[in-house]
């Protein structure tokens, strides 16, 4: 009987502790998350399967001129990566995207592309169904910088997803105080859990600049606030749909 006495006792006290340390305000807002897969209330819809209004050619500012058939987005190959033409800083992202099914290379030549976060972090695209490749260059790396946790590819053909949490890199008076760090889910599995990034992908070796182009055609700009979010033309056929974020 006195053990549960003292054991209502404890609950009791740790009932009371909550209630002292119950937050109330500010109330999280109400956001609306769709069961059918469709962005979050809140989200900037990146494409919705309509155009590409909101991207452009990396290399010259021109319109995107990757091909929009049937609500979904395709690299023509050749014509070159975009990128959007608004800035962001972190962010948590969700794009899908499909590897040709039709076969036609090996390793990194089959089904590459990929999401740039801040225009200079690849988070690789890439046809990993048996398909090997150097583990650094795989779906759900970071390119050349951080392997994936496991291959959760699915078959080419298929579509897949990519959700991200990407926290930027803070800068102050040009001096980097804390580096840019990425969770990857690649079809809802963990394969990057907060990953510090080493730098940029496109470097000899991986950096921070103040200033930078981001993407090798790119003029050099400042790189320390919100940069765009770009995707990759690695002269293979990638489509994309359902591109939406949320920034943090
Ligand atoms: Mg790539």
């Amino acid at each position: 009987m006195k053990k549960l006495l003292l054991a209502i006792a404890a609950l009791t006290a740790a009932a009371v502790s909550a209630q002292d340390r119950a937050v109330w305000e500010p109330e999280p807002e109400l956001v609306n998350a769709p069961a059918n897969g469709a962005p979050p209330s809140d989200a900037i819809v990146l494409f919705d399967g309509a155009n590409l209004d909101q991207w452009m050619r990396i290399e010259d500012g021109e319109p995107a001129r990757w091909e929009i058939a049937d609500g979904v987005a395709t690299v023509t190959p050749g014509v070159g990566s975009i990128r959007t033409r608004e800035s962001f800083g972190s962010m948590q992202l969700h794009l899908e995207w499909r590897p040709t099914d039709v076969i036609s290379g090996s390793g990194q030549s089959r089904g590459n592309s990929g999401v740039f976060l801040h225009g200079l972090f690849e988070v690789q695209i890439l046809d990993s169904w048996e398909n090997p490749t150097y583990a650094n260059g795989q779906a759900g790396s970071v390119y050349l910088q951080s392997p994936p946790l496991v291959n959760a590819a699915r078959r080419p053909g298929e579509w897949q997803s990519y959700d991200i949490v990407f926290t930027a890199p803070v800068f102050e008076q040009g001096e980097l105080v804390s580096p840019a760090y990425v969770t990857v889910f690649h079809n809802g599995v963990l394969v990057q859990n907060n990953v510090r990034l080493a730098g940029a992908t496109f470097t000899p070796e991986p950096v921070y600049e103040t200033r930078c182009a981001p993407y090798p055609s790119e003029q050099m700009q400042d790189c320390t606030g919100k940069m765009p979010l770009s995707l990759q033309d690695h002269g293979q056929v990638v489509s994309f749909r359902n591109i939406w974020l949320r920034e943090l």
